[in-house]
Formats: structure tokens, C-alpha cells, sequence
């Protein structure tokens, strides 16, 4: 018989009965034999991915705590990719001519910081990869309501309209 597949006290063919499920999508996956007891992401590509992020943020995270020289370092480093950022928005805005109706880089820049700091409070996180996965999901989520706006609000209305109201 295929190991993993096991009939239990009904008969009923019970697959994968003792297999793990992937902590990243969820599959049941069959572990490696040599780590079956620690294994808990499936090999999809996704999942080894999610895996060497959470690996990778994990002892980002540990040293960024530990360690006082590297987060001073990062904290240099993103201050300066921020200020790098905005100025290269401000040179953006200056070098089009002419007065425009879009807000000016400066406004955008402030908009993003007040999004980054809103989600970093939403998340409860300081954690730099948090926040950005946190907003990129947003910004997908975002895109997929901006694409079709007629049917979410169809989807919306009926979900106001159709909840039950008082009878008087
Ligand atoms: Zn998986």
C-alpha cells in the first residue's frame, strides 16, 4: 500500500491521515524522512519562499535587537533612502514645468509616511518587512477594487440593503 494512505476503524480510505499540513498554503505535503519532525513547509515554490522569508526576517529581527551598531546602521540607512526618495520626488515635480493639477511629491511623500506609519499601528509592528507586506497586500487589494468598482459596489449595496430590517 502507498504509505500516508490509511483505512481507519470505519474502512473509509483515509488519505494522508498522518501527514502534515503546509503552515504557508496549507496543503498536506509529505516531509522529508530525515526532518519529518520539524518540517512545516511543503516544497511549492511558493512556500520555500515564504519559508526563507520567515527564516530571513527572523534573524534580521534578532539582530536588529541585539545588536545596537546594526540598527543604528539600518535606521542611517533608511532615513537616508527616505530623504534620497523624496528629494528625487521633489527634483521630479520641479523638473516638470508649468503649474499641475496633481499633488506636489512633497504631499505624496507625506501621504506615503502617514500610510507607512498608519499600517506600522494597525500591525501593532515596527518590523520594516511586516509593514511592506502589509502594504503591498493593500496596494494589490487596492488595484483589485479600483478594477472593477461597478461590481463591488453592486456588492456592497446588496449587502447594505438586503440586511433585515426592523418590521415598524
Ligand atoms: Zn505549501
Amino acid at each position: 500500500m502507498f504509505p500516508g494512505l490509511c483505512i481507519n476503524q470505519k474502512g473509509i480510505l483515509n488519505m494522508a491521515k498522518k501527514l502534515p499540513r503546509c503552515d504557508a498554503c496549507g496543503r498536506v505535503f509529505r516531509p522529508d524522512r530525515y526532518n519529518k519532525h520539524d518540517q512545516i513547509y511543503c516544497l511549492f515554490p511558493e512556500c520555500v519562499l515564504a519559508r526563507k522569508r520567515k527564516r530571513q526576517r527572523k534573524s534580521y529581527n534578532r539582530r536588529y535587537r541585539g545588536d545596537p551598531e546594526f540598527r543604528q546602521s539600518e535606521r542611517d540607512r533608511a532615513a537616508d533612502a527616505a530623504r534620497r526618495r523624496r528629494s528625487a520626488a521633489k527634483t521630479a515635480c520641479s523638473v516638470r514645468d508649468g503649474p499641475s493639477a496633481e499633488p506636489s511629491a512633497a504631499a505624496v511623500s507625506e501621504l506615503c509616511d502617514l500610510f507607512t506609519g498608519f499600517v506600522s499601528h494597525l500591525s501593532q509592528s515596527d518590523d520594516p518587512s511586516v509593514v511592506r507586506d502589509l502594504m503591498s497586500g493593500y496596494a494589490d487589494r487596492g488595484r483589485r477594487l479600483a478594477a472593477e468598482p461597478e461590481k463591488r459596489f453592486q456588492q456592497v449595496q446588496e449587502t447594505f440593503f438586503n440586511v433585515p430590517r426592523h418590521p415598524f
